[in-house]
């Protein structure tokens, strides 16, 4: 950056210091301090407003930027798309829209419709409308109520904190909508039954059958699970789990809603996580890696059989889906999402993800030896975790401060990443890495390395 650009960075720091209000932190710090604000990006690299290089770990914070930064062939579709038509919703489609539902579909085998919307949330909030109507259609509006998972996260929405898994971030936002019930979580490293591996994967999947069935079957219209649970600790189901888990759905006639806000579009090495569990989900919602932070879009997708509900009674007035989102209609999303597809195909980036992926968790697991506060690395492709605990034996977690110093000084060495689980009893700081599925090795080895350094610095 130049001089100038400078110095209109710091009116830009006044302007927002005075008033931006930034999403998921504490503001007081900023009366002195400085936010940090990032300019510019270019691959796996972001530069802050004093000019600084900092490889990001964590695609943009929450684990969007799949195909990484400055992707001017995305930036050209979609510039070329708004000045063609930029927008029209409700009961017109687009071209762009018709040619990327196409495209997705064709990545989801049994998968066959695409609702647009504009966020993870309501991408969500969509399928649990679609279940309720269901329920309405079909079953006297008794089958309506929702299942969701001890430590899952849905969304910042009402609806979707009423499917939310993690406490702590509920904690002030009550009263939530009735008819969400909680399943428990399936980490094995904080076990809850003194099963291993496949055993404990079917247990965890039993645990969900005996909540059905305490509520009764005849109540219970969807489960909604995350393929693993990101936010929550980056949680990878056992062995065993999810094929049980089907098979309970089937069992009850439970609908099977996937969250791949986080896990789809390539982040865990499949265009989409369920893939690789071979499971047969009816909702499919998708949003971060959809068109890797270029444009907002969200999308939940339906199989024919959900569809098929919804124009079965063609001369009843309520029986179509009576919804929309406005912004569901900006050409933009698809745009991008189409090019973003075609980066992730042309460059090979899923067999990138895998190969990375599998070399990232040795190097963090050659990490745990040297490090005994490493308790547990976890994870699928380029999205890994690392939990940190005090004692090995116990597995008390680390002081949240502890983490976070951890993180902060990774940040000094020019190297982004995350933590997840703050605060919560049993259950803190995982250190959480999402590179961009470009990634290299090299990549890799400087984000281990200043990994290395801060654990050393912070606990000796
Ligand atoms: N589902 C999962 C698994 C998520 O991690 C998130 C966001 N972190 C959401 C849903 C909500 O997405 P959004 O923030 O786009 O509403």
């Amino acid at each position: 950056m130049d001089g100038n650009q400078l110095n209109d960075i710091e009116k830009i720091v006044d302007a927002d210091r005075a008033h931006v209000w930034h999403h998921l932190i504490q503001h007081k710090p900023f009366e002195t301090g400085a936010p940090r604000i990032i300019v510019e990006g270019k691959g796996m690299r972001v530069w802050d407003q004093h000019g600084k290089e900092h490889l990001d770990a964590v695609s943009g914070g929450v684990w969007t930027v799949n195909v990484g930064y400055g992707r001017e062939r995305i930036a050209n579709a979609v510039r070329d798309q708004l000045i063609k038509l930029n927008y029209f919703a409700g009961t017109a489609g687009s071209i762009p829209g018709a040619q990327f539902s196409e495209r997705l579909i064709s990545k989801m085998p049994g998968m066959s419709r695409v609702y647009y919307v504009n966020s993870g949330s309501e991408a969500n909030e969509k399928a649990f409308k679609m279940v309720r109507q269901i329920s309405h259609k079909r079953y006297g509006g008794k089958k309506h109520k929702i299942l969701y998972r001890d430590r899952d996260y849905h969304g910042s929405t009402l609806a979707t904190m009423s499917a939310g898994g993690q406490d702590e971030r509920n904690a002030q936002y009550g009263p939530f909508a009735p008819g969400f019930v909680r399943v428990p979580h399936c980490l094995e490293y904080r076990a809850q039954w003194d099963l291993s591996g496949e055993e404990y994967g079917i247990a965890a999947a039993n645990a969900i059958e005996e909540v059905i069935l305490a509520e009764g079957p005849d109540t219970v219209g969807a489960l909604c699970l995350e393929p693993v649970t990101a936010g929550g600790g980056v949680i990878t189901p056992p062995e065993g789990y999810w094929p049980r888990v089907q098979e309970i759905c089937r069992k009850y006639d439970i609908l099977l809603h996937i969250d791949e806000v986080v896990c789809g579009v390539g982040r865990t090495g499949t265009w989409f996580g369920y893939q690789h569990y071979g499971i047969e989900p009816d909702f499919v919602t998708m949003a971060k890696g959809v068109a890797s932070g270029y444009a907002a879009i969200a999308c939940c997708v339906t199989n024919e059989r959900v569809f098929e509900m919804f124009k079965e009674n063609v001369e009843d007035p309520l029986d179509y889906f009576r919804d929309i989102s406005t912004f569901g209609g900006c050409t933009a999303g698809p745009a991008a999402a189409l090019e973003n597809m075609s980066i992730i195909e042309e460059e090979n980036l899923l067999e990138n993800t895998t190969q990375m992926g599998d070399y990232m968790f040795d190097q963090l697991s050659a990490l745990a030896d040297k490090h005994a506060v490493i308790g547990d690395v976890r994870g699928k492709g380029l999205f890994l975790g690392a939990e940190l605990v005090a004692d090995r034996d116990s597995r008390d977690p680390v002081d949240e401060k502890q983490a976070q110093a951890v993180v902060a000084d990774c940040m000094q060495q020019g190297v982004i990443i995350g933590v997840t689980n703050r605060s919560i009893p049993g259950f803190n700081n995982t250190l959480c890495f999402s590179p961009a599925l470009i990634s290299t090795k090299d990549d890799i080895d400087e984000i281990v390395s200043a990994v290395d350094n801060a654990l050393g610095k912070v606990f000796g």
